[in-house]
């Protein structure tokens, strides 16, 4: 049975292709297509549809999975063979281990996969991801370097919150993650994100969280924390979305601050 990467998959979904409609995917990264009337006429040829190649183009942000820093590596095939959540495990399709530069100024931090991410291994792909995206493109986030996780690895059926027990026992990975990344700045998505880095009652009313610079322990080192709503939020809530603009415009102040300093 042939077998694909991720970056294969991510492809394949990016142009809507089936697993099962491709016959071979061959060293130099070329896809063909099961011609459908090849069955019944054998002198129809099979299609080429493209190359892989193109997979770099679909997103500028150094997003697949070929993880250059070994530490980050060690820990990212750990992930892959856990079975700590016996729900988890069982369920998820991949492990949403993170995408981006891997000596990032800025990390952001969301809560954990959602169906999409679950799909094609990589965070923050489906609506949601495209608007943090958005974001990223129009405050110009992108002029420095940034990666984005998830403090969960695997996604939680149906899109629940995760449980207090996943949260623990994906957590060692979350931390020794955060510190090879090492980042000056993290920017938490949502409530379960931030719970991750500061300790916070999750009956709090989020807002509150907003605005003010929290701090958290990265080894020897107090890392700022910025905490804005999750985009998935802001999908359901747009009236929210300029307070998430105004929250980044906060980040990149204090970031600016921080390398003016260094
Ligand atoms: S959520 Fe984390 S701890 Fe739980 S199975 Fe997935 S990788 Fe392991």
């Amino acid at each position: 049975m042939k077998k694909i990467n991720m970056t294969e998959e991510y492809f394949l979904w990016q142009n809507k292709i089936k697993f099962s409609d491709t016959i071979n995917i061959d060293k130099n990264k070329k896809i063909i297509l099961k011609n459908k009337k090849s069955n019944s006429n054998k002198s129809n040829k099979n299609k080429e549809v493209g190359t892989m190649n193109k997979a770099n183009k679909i997103n500028n942000t150094n997003n697949n999975i070929e993880i250059k820093n070994e530490e980050l590596k060690k820990i990212y095939l750990e992930v892959k063979e856990c079975m700590k959540c016996e729900k988890l495990c069982r369920t998820r399709l991949n492990v949403v281990f993170g995408r981006g530069d891997e000596n990032p100024d800025i990390v952001f931090v969301g809560e954990a996969p959602g169906a999409d991410e679950d799909r094609l291994g990589f965070p923050f792909v489906g609506r949601a991801g495209k608007l943090l995206d958005k974001w990223i493109d129009e405050l110009k986030i992108n002029k420095y370097n940034f990666y984005i996780m998830n403090a969960l690895k695997c996604r939680p059926p149906e899109n629940r919150d995760p449980l207090p027990e996943e949260k623990i026992n994906c957590r060692n990975f979350f931390v020794r993650q955060l510190e090879i990344l090492n980042p000056k700045i993290i920017c938490a998505l949502g409530r379960h994100g931030f719970g991750n880095l500061i300790e916070f009652d999750l009956k709090t009313p989020f807002g509150k969280a907003r605005n003010t610079v929290h701090y958290y322990k990265n080894k020897d080192k107090e890392v700022p924390v910025i905490a804005t709503y999750h985009p998935a939020y802001v999908l359901r809530n747009q009236k929210e979305e300029t307070k998430v603009i105004s929250d980044f415009e906060f980040m990149l102040k204090e970031l600016n601050n921080i390398l003016e300093n260094n």
